[in-house]
């Protein structure tokens, strides 16, 4: 299995570009926000326990996550390219997934951008509850409000992206941030990217990286 991980802060565009290659190209796009967020609506044990650390913008611990990893990777096929978006948040999770050799990192990209302009796309982001599309009130807005351009289902807003839980996601990942981007330069994997450009310049780069 071919391992590439999107570090970067919420709202740094990790989901978008992983989405949109996903798209495009045979790539898996593994989102653990994603997946706990599906938990939490089919009301499992697992989002049970998510919901009450997502609610308020606080990490999920990590021997939870590292078991979540772990299952879904081993149930994807052998040959495939894996986008992991949202996950390793700590240095912890990065190291239970270099200790298992199928589940090698080949390179880690970090999503580069400042907090000012975060905090904008965060508060203003809208995303559909149907399919997951992602939509921005003042930048990509639906062609009808709440409503879906792809699949007419209910365009909302994140529980977590309102404007106080996104300052406490911010601190959290700039606490575990420096740890991560330590571990994957010292690996030399850890390639950057500006993300303060529009997203197609963004895919681009991302595949002349992902060849
Ligand atoms: P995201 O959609 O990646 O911004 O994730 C939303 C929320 O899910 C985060 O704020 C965390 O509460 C939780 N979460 C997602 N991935 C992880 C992870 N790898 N470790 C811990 N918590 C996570």
């Amino acid at each position: 299995m071919r391992l590439t991980v999107f570090l970067g802060a919420p709202g740094s565009g990790k989901g978008t570009q992983a989405k949109m290659l996903s798209q495009r190209e045979r790539f898996v796009h593994l989102s653990t926000g994603d997946i706990l967020r599906n938990a939490i609506k089919e009301g499992t044990l697992l989002g049970k326990e998510a919901k009450t650390f997502m609610d308020k913008g606080e990490l999920v611990p990590d021997s939870t996550m590292i078991g979540l990893i772990k299952d879904t990777l081993s149930q994807l096929k052998p040959n495939q390219h894996v986008l992991l978006d949202g996950f390793p948040r700590t240095v912890a999770q990065a190291e239970a997934l270099n200790s298992n050799p199928t589940t090698q990192v080949e390179q880690a990209i970090l999503f580069e951008i400042a907090d000012p302009l975060l905090i904008e796309r965060l508060t203003g982001r809208r995303v559909c509850k149907q399919c997951g599309q992602p939509f921005h009130m003042k930048h990509i807005p639906s062609r009808k409000e709440g409503v879906c351009d792809l699949c007419g289902g209910q365009v909302v807003q994140r529980s977590d992206d309102h404007e106080d839980v996104v300052r406490r996601r911010l601190e959290i990942f700039h606490s575990q941030n420096k740890g991560l981007v330590d571990y994957y330069s010292e690996k030399q994997k850890l390639k950057r990217i500006n993300v303060d450009q529009p997203a197609d310049s963004v895919q681009k780069i991302l595949m002349e990286l992902l060849k």
